[in-house]
């Protein structure tokens, strides 16, 4: 689609070249969302593809993602086979990404888009990620995946800053992970995804949950024996649960603990 405002398009081959920051500025990763729909608010587009912001670091500390790494690297990548824990990213992307999309939109997008319905977000917060951001100056923040959205299409996220890159710690990727997802159809948005992740050596759970919820966020639990808590933790822990035409917040708060009771079922 073309973005009619548009004046001013900008491919810096380093941050440093970016003296000034206009707010009618957006960054540019995989495009798939900004060309998907008009964006009259939008004046300029910052590339982000040359500041080569996309590699793909395995070590045995973890996993780092440059923002704009694809989904369809991530897909095509050959994991280290004491990672179980990578699956939960690769059926999350799996379940999202028609080909076209897959090839082009990146996991900073779908994070710094921050749809209710975002994938990579409740996944990040299963494995206790931690993203990177950089502001004009340089100057790098660490923030954890839980906080990094404060509402739907809202993030953290300053003027003129970005999201550099995402550490997933080995520990979380050496035990299993599980996504769900429930929808009215394969085809809908979803009504609940919940991802789970399981620590290989405290046993403790981390969920991630998002699309039932305006704001993904996190639940813990320490044992398999506490899963009778399910509900109550969810009452007490889970905020801003969503109801709209499509299905009330008590059936989506009922559906998210269905999920992670399956969850559960896959991590043990
Ligand atoms: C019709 C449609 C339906 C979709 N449904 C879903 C869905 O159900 N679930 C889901 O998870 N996703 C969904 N998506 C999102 C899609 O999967 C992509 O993840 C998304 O489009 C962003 O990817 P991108 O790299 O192309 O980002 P872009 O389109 O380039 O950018 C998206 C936004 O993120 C900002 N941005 C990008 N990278 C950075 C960065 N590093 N730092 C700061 N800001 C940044 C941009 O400025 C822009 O505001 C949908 C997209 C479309 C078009």
């Amino acid at each position: 689609m073309d973005l009619h405002n548009l004046h001013t398009y900008i491919r810096p081959q380093q941050l440093e070249e970016l003296t000034a920051w206009d707010p009618g500025w957006n960054w540019l990763a995989g495009g798939t969302w900004l060309f998907s729909q008009p964006q009259p608010h939008l004046r300029g587009l910052v590339d982000l593809q040359p500041l080569g912001w996309d590699e793909l670091e395995i070590c045995s500390e973890g996993l780092t993602l440059g923002a704009t790494c694809t989904f369809e690297r991530l897909l095509q990548q050959e994991w280290p086979p004491d990672w179980p824990g990578i699956r939960a990213l690769c059926d999350g992307i799996a379940a999202l990404a028609s080909f076209k999309v897959a090839h082009c939109a990146t996991v900073g997008g779908n994070l710094c888009l921050a749809l209710t319905v975002g994938v990579m977000a409740p996944v990040l917060i299963a494995l206790e990620a931690t993203y990177t951001l950089v502001n004009l100056q340089g100057s790098l923040r660490q923030i954890p995946a839980s906080q990094f959205q404060i509402g739907p299409q809202q993030t953290l996220l300053q003027a003129g800053e970005a999201l550099r890159r995402i550490w997933i710690p080995a520990q979380r990727l050496r035990g299993p992970s599980s996504f769900q997802r429930l929808g009215l159809a394969q085809t809908d948005p979803a009504l609940v995804i919940v991802v789970g992740s399981r620590d290989p050596d405290s046993g403790a759970y981390c969920f991630g949950l998002n699309a039932a919820v305006s704001v993904p966020q996190a639940l813990r639990i320490p044992s398999p024996g506490d899963s009778t808590l399910i509900p109550q933790l969810l009452q007490e822990h889970i905020h801003g649960w969503i109801a709209d035409f499509r299905a009330s917040s008590l059936y989506r708060r009922r559906m998210s603990e269905v999920l992670i009771r399956r969850c559960l079922a896959a991590l043990s």
